[in-house]
C-alpha cells in the first residue's frame, strides 16, 4: 500500500464550489491537492448555466425581432443554430476543454490530479494509487448528476440529458422534454424559437411546480406562445426508441418526437465517495453540513452535493464560508492551544485571510467566520418572461404556520409594464409574515424579472420593514416600481 503524502488540504471535485475553494486556498500558501475527474468548473460553465444561457441570449434576440412587426415596422427572421453552437464550442467552453481552469489553479499554486477521489480513513484521500494525508481537512464538492428514473425501456434508448442538449450542432425537428422545471422548460423554449417542434411532459399538475402557482400559468402562457406544447400529469411509464422516433407511452397517452432530453432532477452519488470509511452513512440523498459547511470534524462540503439548493451561486456563497472556517483551522493550530485570537501566522494564511473579505482577521479566530443563512435563497428561471423569486412561497409560508398576508400586481398594470406591451407578461408577488412586519418571500415575473428581484432579495435577507419599503421612491417608469404597488396590495 502506498505510503500516505501529507498536504494541507484535499479538494475532491472541481466544479464551481470545489474550483473556487481549491484555488483560494492555495492561493493562501496552503498545499492543497484539487482531484477532478472530469473537467475542472463542473456542470456549469460546460454543461449548466453559462452555455444555456448563451442559448437563451440568442433564443431572445429571435423573439425580441419577432416583435417588430406592430411595434416597429416590419421584420423578417430567419433562424441558424450554427452560431449558437459554435460559440458555445468557442467561446463558452473551449470545446469542453479545461486548460484555462487547470491552469489557472495550478497558477495558484495548486496541485491538480486528474482522476477520482475518495475518502480513504479519517483525514485521507484516495486517488487511484495515490494517498493522501490532509493536515487541516478534506473538501467535497462532488456536486450532482442527473437523475434519471427507471422508466420502463428508457435505459435502452439514446436520450439526451443536459450534455447533449448543450453539445448539439444540429437541431432535431422535433424533441420531448421529460420534466417541467427550471432546466427543461428553458431549454425548451430555446428550441421550440428555433424552430424545433417541442412537447413538454410534466408529471405533476404544472410546470415550474415549486414556484407559485401564478409563475407556472405564465410560464407556461409564454411557452405556448412559442408553439410549445405542454403536457401535464404525465406519469411515463414506457419509453420506446424505433430507430428514428422516441415514444413516451404514459396511462392512455403518447407522445412522439425524433428526440428525447431527460431533465428530471439530479442527484449527488454518495455511495463513490467513501464515506464508509469516516463512519457516514452513504445512504442518504445529500451530504448533510452544518451552517459551517462542516460534515463531520474535518470534512467540508460545498455546492450541490450539500442539498441546499442546486445553484452556482449557493456553490459560491458556501465556498466563502469554508475557505473563511478553513483558514481560521489553520491558524488556531499555528497558534497552539492559548490562541487569544490574533495570533500571528504565517502569510499565506493571513494573506487568504484578507483574500476573503476580512472576516478572519484581526476580529477573532473563529468568532467571524460566517454562518450560512438560506432564509433569502434567490433562484431565476431564464426563460422569457423571467420567473425570479426568492424565500418562501406562499404555500412554504403558510405550512409553517406564518401569520402570511400576500400582496400581487400584474406587470402590466405598472407604466413600463403597460409601455412594453402584453408580451411576455408578469408580475410581482410578495409575502409578508404580518407578525413580525416583514417580507419572507416575493416573486417577480417580467422581462427583466431576475434583475427585479434584486430589490426584493435585499428586502428579504435584511429583514427590512415593510413600512419602509412602502415609504421607498422607486424610479418611474421602471419594472421594479411595481413593488410598491405589490406593497401597497398587502392591505
Ligand atoms: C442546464 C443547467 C443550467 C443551469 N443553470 C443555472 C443557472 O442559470 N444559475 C445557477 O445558479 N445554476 C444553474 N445550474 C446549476 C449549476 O450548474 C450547479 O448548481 C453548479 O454547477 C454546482 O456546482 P458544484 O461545484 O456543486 O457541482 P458541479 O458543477 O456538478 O461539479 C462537481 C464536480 O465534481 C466532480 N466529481 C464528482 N465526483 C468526483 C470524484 N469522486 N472525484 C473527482 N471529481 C469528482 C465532477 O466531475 C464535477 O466536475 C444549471 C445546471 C444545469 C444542468
Amino acid at each position: 500500500m502506498a505510503e500516505p503524502e501529507l498536504v494541507d488540504v484535499v479538494v475532491v471535485g472541481l466544479g464551481v464550489g470545489g474550483e473556487e475553494v481549491a484555488g483560494r486556498l492555495a492561493g493562501a500558501g496552503l498545499s492543497v491537492v484539487g482531484v477532478e475527474r472530469d473537467l475542472v468548473g463542473g456542470e456549469c460553465p460546460y454543461w449548466g448555466c453559462i452555455p444555456s444561457k448563451m442559448m437563451i441570449r440568442a433564443a431572445n434576440a429571435l423573439a425580441e425581432a419577432r416583435r417588430v412587426d406592430g411595434l416597429a415596422g416590419s421584420a423578417q427572421v430567419r433562424a441558424d443554430w450554427a452560431p449558437v453552437a459554435k460559440r458555445i464550442r468557442e467561446e463558452a467552453t473551449d470545446t469542453w476543454n479545461d486548460r484555462a481552469a487547470v491552469d489557472r489553479f495550478t497558477g495558484k499554486g495548486g496541485r491538480f490530479l486528474r482522476g477520482s477521489g475518495r475518502l480513504d480513513g479519517p483525514g485521507r484521500v484516495r486517488v487511484g494509487d495515490q494517498v493522501f494525508q490532509a493536515r487541516h481537512g478534506i473538501v467535497l464538492g462532488t456536486g450532482t448528476r442527473p437523475s434519471i428514473a427507471p422508466i420502463d425501456g428508457l435505459a435502452d434508448t439514446p436520450y439526451w440529458t443536459n450534455h447533449q442538449a448543450i453539445e448539439v450542432a444540429e437541431l432535431p425537428a422535433s424533441l420531448l422534454v421529460l420534466g417541467g422545471g427550471a432546466i427543461g422548460v428553458e431549454l425548451a423554449q430555446v428550441f421550440a424559437r428555433f424552430g424545433v417542434r417541442v412537447t413538454v411532459l410534466e408529471a405533476s399538475g404544472r410546470i415550474l411546480a415549486l414556484e407559485e402557482p401564478e409563475s407556472s400559468e405564465v410560464a407556461a402562457a409564454a411557452l405556448r406562445a412559442d408553439g410549445v406544447e405542454i403536457a401535464t400529469d404525465v406519469k411515463a411509464e414506457r419509453i420506446d426508441h424505433d430507430g428514428d422516433t422516441f415514444t413516451v407511452h404514459a396511462g392512455d397517452r403518447s407522445f412522439s418526437a425524433d428526440q428525447l432530453l431527460v431533465v428530471t432532477g439530479r442527484r449527488a452519488h454518495l455511495d463513490e465517495l467513501g464515506l464508509d470509511t469516516v463512519g457516514i452513512d452513504a445512504g442518504q440523498r445529500y451530504l448533510p453540513v452544518d451552517d459551517r459547511m462542516h460534515v463531520t470534524d474535518g470534512i467540508w462540503a460545498v455546492g450541490d452535493v450539500t442539498g441546499e439548493g442546486a445553484f452556482t451561486h449557493i456553490a459560491m456563497y458556501q465556498a466563502s464560508i469554508v475557505v473563511a472556517d478553513v483558514l481560521d483551522r489553520v491558524r488556531r493550530a499555528q497558534a497552539g492551544p492559548d490562541a487569544s485570537g490574533t495570533a500571528s501566522v504565517v502569510g499565506g494564511a493571513m494573506g487568504a485571510a484578507s483574500a476573503v473579505g476580512g472576516s478572519v482577521g484581526a476580529a477573532g479566530l473563529s468568532g467571524a467566520v460566517p454562518r450560512a443563512d438560506y432564509r433569502a435563497l434567490p433562484r431565476v428561471t431564464f426563460t422569457d418572461p423571467e420567473v425570479g423569486a426568492v424565500g418562501l412561497t406562499e404555500r412554504q409560508a403558510r405550512e409553517r404556520g406564518i401569520n402570511v398576508q400576500v400582496g400581487f400586481t400584474e406587470l402590466s398594470s405598472s407604466t413600463r409594464g403597460w409601455i412594453h406591451g402584453s408580451e411576455p407578461g408578469g408580475f410581482i408577488k410578495v409575502i409578508a409574515d404580518a407578525d413580525q412586519g416583514v417580507l419572507i418571500g416575493a416573486t417577480s415575473v417580467g422581462p427583466a424579472g431576475g434583475e427585479v428581484l434584486s430589490a426584493l432579495v435585499v428586502a428579504v435577507h435584511a429583514a427590512v420593514p415593510v413600512s419602509q419599503l412602502r415609504h421607498m421612491i422607486y424610479a418611474y417608469p421602471t419594472f421594479h416600481r411595481a413593488i410598491q404597488s405589490a406593497l401597497d396590495d398587502l392591505g
